[in-house]
């Protein structure tokens, strides 16, 4: 099922990429729970996590690894939380949310709305440490 993400995953709307495969894709959230908050998702249009096959589901938790370690590193945090949501946009994708409390993982809470000079900066912040 076609997508917001499937137009950002075809270059037709920017995002602020951080990593890539030939499968997959990770990017800034454009509304995040905290500063760091990366998407990770597969190229292929699925829209439900457990529709995916096994091996496409490992793949794509495997894909989030490098990118979480990469947040660790550049983000001021505790540790990175991982959440599927999936609400909102109909593609699979999983959530990657630097922590330094619960808080930070609140989908209730109000989003950030930084501007795209902040975004591009933490996502040039991760990308020099994958
Ligand atoms: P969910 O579907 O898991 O409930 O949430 C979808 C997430 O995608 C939200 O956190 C939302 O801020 C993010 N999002 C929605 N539209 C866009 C977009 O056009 N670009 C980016 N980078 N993120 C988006």
């Amino acid at each position: 099922m076609a997508s917001i993400f499937s137009k950002i995953i075809a270059g037709e709307i920017p995002c602020h990429r951080v990593y890539e495969d030939d499968k997959h894709l990770a990017f800034l959230d454009i509304n995040p729970l905290a500063m760091g908050h990366v998407l990770c998702v597969p190229k292929m249009e699925v829209d439900y996590m457990y529709d995916l096959t096994e091996d496409a589901l490992a793949d794509l938790w495997k894909f989030t690894k490098p990118v979480a370690k990469a947040i660790d590193k550049s983000m001021d945090c505790l540790r990175v939380g991982s959440a599927v949501i999936g609400l909102e946009v109909p593609h699979v994708h999983i959530h990657l949310i630097p922590l330094q409390s619960v808080e930070d993982i609140n989908f209730s809470r109000p989003k950030l709305n930084p501007s795209k000079e902040d975004l591009a900066d933490i996502a040039q912040r991760i990308r020099d440490h994958i």
